[in-house]
């Protein structure tokens, strides 16, 4: 038996009716860009959300550089986030102008620790970006209060978490911006790149939008100079039939989740995921941590098992941030977890024979 690491095409084929139908309005519409399709997805999104706009863009990427441009936070400015996530959540907040300061993670849940950010806070700090790594929620509630008494702004990158809770709010409704990838393989994939970014701030939803679409939120009325970053119709009307779905997704990667806890809990050298109390984790990557990684990586790989590892280098540790000089005695949890971390299969469709 050949277990793969993700299985994008069984799930398409149990929405294939569904997902045929959609593209092929799309093209028999010619809905290519902005349009009727990608209005109804932004609207069920922010509706399922709760929350008051949802602004649809090119990737997960592209949300987070949107967010920070549109807040102001540039040159002289720094941003806190985490060691431990993918270079999206840092390269936007330099490439916004800003200085990236990196906090370690915590030991049980990976996510950054509330306990080490304040000691990072300067006059400079403009904002904080916690990560839901794995689909798991950051500390919210310490998070919300640290920026509260520093005057920081909250972004959430939710890329790993749709519909992930804390303490029964769901996580992108916490910051005051907060950004989504639709990445083929995220929990809620399109089929190419897609992102979103979702707010309740009419005002900053305008700026965010008008930025995306080249500075204007008219043909030819350009206010400003923007980008171009918007999800197509073709995504967006996969992503619509694509949303009905994920509560049930994310319910299945929480059981999956569990059996493979059960299943492993008396394996030594072998640590399983912990669920932070009140929150529900969607579990867009399920990830172990075993002293001997790399060996257990090669058997499984033998018996036809297919793995990965989120993240071999921590983003300080990266050659894209030597400049900032950090060695792993500055982020010690980031250093053990890189060495550590594997991430077994986990994709809704897995069936209990694969997961034994
Ligand atoms: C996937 C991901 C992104 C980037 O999303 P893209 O759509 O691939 O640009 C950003 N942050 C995190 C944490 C991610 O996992």
């Amino acid at each position: 038996m050949q277990i793969p690491f993700v299985d994008l095409k069984s799930q398409y084929y149990t929405l294939r009716q569904e997902i045929d139908a959609a593209m092929h309005a799309v093209i028999e519409e010619s809905a290519f860009i902005e349009g009727k399709y990608v209005a109804a997805f932004e609207q069920s999104f922010a509706q399922k959300y709760g929350v008051r706009h949802c602004i649809t863009v090119a990737n997960g990427t592209d949300a987070l550089f949107i967010v920070f441009k549109c807040l102001g936070i540039g040159t002289g400015d720094e941003v806190i986030t985490t060691a431990s996530s993918w270079i999206s959540t840092s390269q936007t907040i330099t490439q916004a102008g800003a200085r990236v300061v990196f906090v370690d993670i915590e030991p049980r849940y990976y996510t950054i620790d509330v306990n080490q950010i304040e000691s990072k806070i300067t006059s400079r700090t403009k904002a904080l970006v916690p990560v839901h790594l794995y689909g798991h929620p950051a500390a919210m509630d310490a998070i919300q209060e640290l920026c509260r008494k520093h005057h920081l702004l909250l972004v959430e990158d939710c890329a790993q978490a749709h519909f992930a809770a804390y303490k029964g709010a769901r996580v992108g409704t916490f910051g005051f911006a907060n950004t989504f990838s639709f990445y083929p393989a995220k929990n809620l994939g399109a089929y190419g790149d897609a992102g979103a970014i979702v707010t309740n701030d009419d005002a900053l939803a305008r700026a965010m939008r008008m930025f995306s679409r080249y500075g204007g939120l008219e043909k030819h009325q350009h206010e400003i100079e923007g980008i171009n970053s918007r999800t197509d119709g073709l995504q967006a009307a996969i992503l619509s039939v694509k949303l009905q779905h994920i509560d049930g997704w994310n319910q299945r990667r929480l059981a999956h989740a569990c059996l493979y806890n059960e299943l492993l809990k008396d394996i030594p050298g072998v640590t399983t995921p912990q669920i932070r109390q009140d929150s529900t984790h969607v579990f867009h990557v399920y990830a172990v941590m075993a002293k001997r990684r790399d060996e257990l990586q090669q058997f499984l790989s033998s018996r036809g098992i297919a793995t990965a590892i989120h993240y071999p280098v921590a983003l300080p540790f990266l050659p894209a941030y030597r400049y900032l000089g950090h060695g792993p005695d500055d982020f010690p949890v980031a250093y053990q977890h890189q060495l550590q971390t594997l991430s077994l299969p986990m994709y809704p469709e897995l069936s209990r024979e694969q997961i034994d």
